[in-house]
């Protein structure tokens, strides 16, 4: 049995900045499933909101969260994370991310405005400011003596005092699988944090990485914590379309620039958005990606086209270099050609709950960034917002953390590695893995009915006991961990979008099209 003070399960931006936040005074160990960049906070592009320019106030900052919210926030947590912001922005300054600075005066931050937003405050490093941030911290990580990274160690499950059969339920560390060399070691922990990010691969397009399988959701839920607003996923309205191309992002900008929305050259190539919303393809995100979904449904399409052919070809190139290039490499030239995208899975608003210091109501147990339901997103992700909530929250927690009193680490029984049985149909695994992300696509996804979400409970109850029965059967994989947290994820979703009777945010019901008047989160007890 491996011991640590703090136990962090994921690498991303929450994960990363807690063990730092905690490393001067702990001996942290922190824990990823693949390498240490694997994450959506390497992905992230535009960048990180904060209120710094001299016009912007934080007042407006949390009028804009709560508009976006769709009345849902908290607005403690929302007053909390924006007056956190300028303070989490100058520690990554001093862990020495390259942040744009102004043209003309290299003291000034350089801050875009994005969509929701009533001033510019966004920092970032060009396009790719996940990139830029995530390197400079795993440069501070590795270097650092109290901290031990173990890569290719997926996380199986928590080791709760209720498991241990103790009368309370503190959280003292999890068993984890070696992606290596398959075997399975227990770490013991004062405290645990799961940093482990969204859920994005429970629908079959998605903008996430791989490693986005609601694994902390499903821990979290299984050791006995709250779960709450797993409804509100927030789609990205234009992933690319192409067997090539995993969750690929087709930038907001192109529609910014001019880029029309249009239906299929054998649909008759029309324009479809002025038959949904005045504003067209300027339309919010969740409209646009609500419309798009509509004709794919109506005409039994596999995508749309996004056509900005109408612009010069240079002015294109010099526009969007990056999503020239990534579409010529698969053989798409967007200068002569629409592009073909789908809506896609970007952002997991809901999680398990936690408080103003990260902690879950399981004692002990920490839950930072997208895992999470701080109550900062309500009913919709304000962008660039969730970046900051990893660093406002994981910073909260290491002092919360620090203010506990220690406990000891009982002693954790090991691993019941008497499973050794391969699995005689691997085949089940990829063929429940695609049948679940394309039933939650189908059923589950931008709109929804009653009647889809019972048809997707009724497929997800088959499921959860055909892969309950394999789990306890057979030897354990990365992948069979990883689709029982997606099915139990999925069970999450479903069973809070049927508890919601109103359309609000990014849950949208044809059965219950208006907004109640009472904004109230859907909390599911353990
Ligand atoms: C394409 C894209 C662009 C985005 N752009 C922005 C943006 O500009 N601004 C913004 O604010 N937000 C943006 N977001 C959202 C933002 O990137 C995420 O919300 C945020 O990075 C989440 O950080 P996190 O640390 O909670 O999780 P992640 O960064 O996803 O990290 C999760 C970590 O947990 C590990 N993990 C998961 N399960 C296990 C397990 N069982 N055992 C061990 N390890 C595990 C993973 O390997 C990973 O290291 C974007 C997201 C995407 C996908």
């Amino acid at each position: 049995m491996k011991k640590c003070d703090v136990l962090i399960i994921g690498s991303g931006l929450a994960g990363m900045s807690l063990a730092l936040h905690l490393a001067e005074t702990r001996q942290v160990i922190l824990l990823t499933k693949h390498e240490l960049l694997d994450a959506a906070s390497a992905w992230a592009q535009g960048g990180i909101a904060a209120v710094l320019a001299r016009d912007d106030s934080t007042a407006d900052h949390i009028h804009d969260t709560h508009i976006a919210g769709a009345g849902l926030c908290r607005d403690d947590a929302v007053r909390f994370v924006v007056e956190h912001g300028r303070r989490a922005i100058e520690w990554l300054i001093a862990q020495g991310v390259p942040f744009d600075r102004d043209a003309g005066n290299a003291e000034v931050l350089h801050l875009t405005r994005e969509g929701g937003h009533s001033h510019r405050r966004i920092v970032h490093a060009a396009d790719a400011t996940g990139r830029a941030v995530q390197k400079t911290l795993v440069e501070k990580l590795k270097s650092h003596p109290n901290i031990e990274v173990i890569e290719h160690h997926i996380a199986i499950d928590l080791i709760t005092g209720r498991k241990l059969g103790m009368k309370d339920n503190r959280c003292h560390g999890a068993y984890a699988l070696d992606n290596k060399s398959g075997e399975v070691t227990t770490i013991g922990a004062r405290f645990t944090a799961l940093a482990t990010g969204g859920a994005g691969k429970v629908y079959l397009y998605t903008t996430n990485p791989d490693i986005a399988t609601g694994d902390g959701i499903a821990m979290g839920w299984r050791a006995g914590c709250h779960v709450a607003n797993m409804e509100f996923i927030q789609f990205h309205p234009t992933c690319l379309y192409h067997p090539l191309a995993k969750s690929f992002l087709i930038s907001e900008a192109v529609r910014g620039e001019g880029g029309l929305l249009r239906l299929p050259a054998s649909h008759g190539g029309q324009r479809f958005m002025p038959w949904h919303d005045e504003r067209a393809e300027l339309a919010p995100r969740d409209i646009v990606a609500r419309a798009i979904d509509f004709e794919m449904k109506k005409r039994g399409l596999d995508c749309v086209y996004l056509d900005i052919t109408h612009k010069p070809a240079d002015f294109l190139k010099s526009h969007f270099p990056n999503i020239h290039a990534r579409c010529l490499e698969l053989g798409i030239d967007m200068t002569r050609e629409p592009i073909p995208v789908v809506p896609a899975a970007h952002y997991t608003c809901g999680g398990v709950v936690a408080d103003l210091d990260g902690a879950t109501d399981v004692p002990g147990l920490y839950a930072i960034g997208e895992v999470s339901c701080s109550g900062l997103h309500g009913a919709n992700r304000l962008a660039s917002n969730s970046l900051l909530e990893c660093l406002v929250f994981s910073e909260a927690a290491a002092q919360h953390m620090a203010k506990q009193h220690t406990h000891d680490i009982p002693g954790l029984p090991e691993w019941d590695a008497s499973r050794v049985t391969d699995a005689d149909e691997e085949v089940i695994i990829s063929h429940n893995w695609d049948e679940l992300r394309r039933f939650m696509w189908d059923y589950v996804g931008i709109v929804r009915t009653n009647k889809r979400l019972e048809r997707a409970q009724h497929r997800i109850q088959l499921l959860k006991s055909e892969i309950n029965e394999y789990y306890a059967n057979f030897r354990i994989t990365n992948d069979l961990i990883e689709l029982r947290n997606l099915v139990q994820t999925a069970d999450l979703i479903v069973r809070c979008a049927l508890e919601r009777k109103e359309s609000r945010g990014l849950h949208y019901s044809l059965d219950y099209p208006a907004i109640l008047p009472e904004a109230r989160d859907t909390v599911l007890s353990p």
